[in-house]
């Protein structure tokens, strides 16, 4: 069963959880228990497929859902025809020390397709099971990569619409050329003139507009959310960490029960605390680094055990982790605690009030011995993707290589060399112009994304991704641009209200 981490009194079940994506009490979901796997269960893992370990780990979490039903739901998100490969979260040894995950061979080149592919499923299975027959309105504000993620999750399932908000002038011109183009018979993006917090208050606005939800039941409609708070985003991340770990004894890089370390490129504290999950539930994992760049807030927080907001917010060439409140935190904070909720309560409102709070020293402690943070600027996020490129003849985008120099940095200070698995979450082609300067310095005769690509693809001998090279024969669909004013109203002439 499943609590908020405000409130441990009322119960749910994880159709509940995944249905409801935040608990009423402003806390977020967490699981009472968490099952431990042992030795033989990580062994049975090495021969399996990634749907098979999909369904293996969601099992443990997910259990008003029958094995059939998670099989049917994981085959249908991981599809070969939008994860072509091997698998769809490969693991490439740079050396036997160090090996990368990529999360980013999913239909939009980024890691949230690995969650954002699974939700939909899991997402109509639990409205069945609830008996819940509103059509579900799933509302997305983007800095670029959620939004078009969400897109392709949602596209045509049936009983859902999606609707994006994202900021007009404010996102790359792949990432902007990728909604504007989506299909789908049930899809919506709105440009939004202002940035993505504009964007972002006006999504919260509209969800807690208490008139507009009135007018929306009457019309048999439910908002629901796709961003990382949601159980359903947050458990599908859980399976990647133990697929490498499967993939690294499969090579014989490491023996069932030898500790690794993972490194993760960090914002909203999503993924990083999927790792958290696998540990809890016995995946012998040693580190995890908490990797950001000068929006280094977290890195101040797993250092200090202060968390403070209140600082300025920096535009980086790794956009997908400028983000000053890390909102899963507060997971890890419940559990950290032994699920004391009324700390966490305590800590959540002074975050809302004075933007800041501190925990405990024993709580600080217990972070500290499983969380090593760092940071990396844009300059330095430049030149690692350089260097990398130099000594391995990989290609990296500017998340994976944030994380890289802040693992460079961990082995300088702390001299551990457990085999480590860096968490890469998209393709270096997703954000070319960073990684075209990184490889031959200024790029100045580029005049389109698509010769950037190409320019790109010759550099590095790897292929255009084909959703990207098929980009430039689309049409585009999505022309609404509003002001930040008139994002309800924009959402009501949707909906035909
Ligand atoms: C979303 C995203 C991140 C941050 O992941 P969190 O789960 O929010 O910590 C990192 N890199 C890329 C490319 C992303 O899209």
């Amino acid at each position: 069963m499943y609590v908020s981490t405000r409130s441990r009194s009322k119960k749910f079940a994880s159709a509940q959880a995944i249905a409801l994506g935040l608990a009423n009490d402003g806390g977020l979901f967490v699981p009472e228990e968490i099952e431990l796997v042992d030795k033989s269960f990580l062994s049975s893992l090495i021969s399996s497929n990634y749907s098979q370990r999909a369904v293996a780990i969601l099992q443990k979490f997910l259990t008003d859902y029958s094995p059939e039903e998670l099989l049917g739901c994981v085959q249908q998100a991981y599809r070969q025809d939008k994860f072509p490969g091997e698998s769809p979260a490969p693991v490439v040894s740079i050396n036997s020390n160090l090996h990368i995950l990529e999360l980013w061979h999913g239909p939009t080149q980024a890691f949230k397709d690995m969650a954002l592919q699974l939700l939909p499923p899991l997402l109509s299975q639990a409205l069945h099971q609830q008996k819940i027959n509103e059509e579900i309105i799933i509302l997305v504000a983007t800095s670029g990569d959620t939004g078009k993620a969400a897109l392709e999750g949602f596209r045509d399932v049936p009983g859902m619409r999606v609707i994006v908000f994202y900021p007009y002038g404010g996102v790359s011109e792949i990432q902007r050329l990728q909604m504007i183009t989506q299909e789908g018979c049930n899809v919506h993006v709105v440009g939004v003139r202002g940035n993505f917090d504009d964007a972002q208050t006006g999504v919260k606005q509209i969800f807690n507009d208490q008139e507009l939800a009135e007018v929306l039941a009457e019309h048999k409609f439910r908002f629901s959310s796709a961003n990382s708070i949601n159980w359903g985003r947050l458990v599908p991340q859980i399976v990647y960490y133990f697929s490498a770990y499967a993939d690294l004894m499969k090579k014989n890089f490491i023996n069932v029960g030898e500790k690794i370390n993972f490194v993760v490129p960090t914002g909203n504290f999503g993924n990083i605390l999927a790792g958290y999950y696998a540990k809890m539930m016995g995946l012998p994992v040693g580190k995890l680094i908490c990797a950001s760049n000068a929006n280094n807030v977290l890195t101040d927080f797993l250092q200090s055990g202060h968390y403070n907001r209140n600082r300025n917010f920096y535009k980086t060439i790794s956009p997908s982790m400028d983000i000053l409140v890390s909102s899963n935190l507060e997971r890890l904070l419940y559990h950290i605690t032994d699920g004391d909720s009324q700390a966490v309560s305590g800590w959540m409102e002074s975050l809302a009030k004075q933007g800041e709070y501190r925990i405990d020293t024993k709580s600080l402690q217990k972070i500290q011995s499983v969380f090593w943070a760092g940071h990396c600027n844009d300059e330095k996020t430049i030149q690692q993707i350089a260097e990398v490129y130099r000594d391995n003849g990989y290609v990296c985008d500017p998340h994976t290589a944030v994380a890289w120099a802040v693992y460079d940095n961990y082995r300088c200070c702390s001299g551990d060399s457990t085999p480590t698995v860096l968490v890469s979450t998209a393709s270096p082609f997703k954000f070319n112009e960073s990684v075209l300067k990184a490889l031959n310095g200024m790029i100045t005769s580029i005049n389109s994304e698509f010769e950037a690509l190409q320019e790109l693809a010759i550099e590095t001998g790897w292929p255009i991704p084909t959703p990207m090279l098929e980009l430039q024969n689309k049409s585009v669909i999505h022309t609404a641009v509003c002001d930040k004013l008139q994002m309800k109203h924009k959402v009501e002439a949707i909906l035909g209200l």
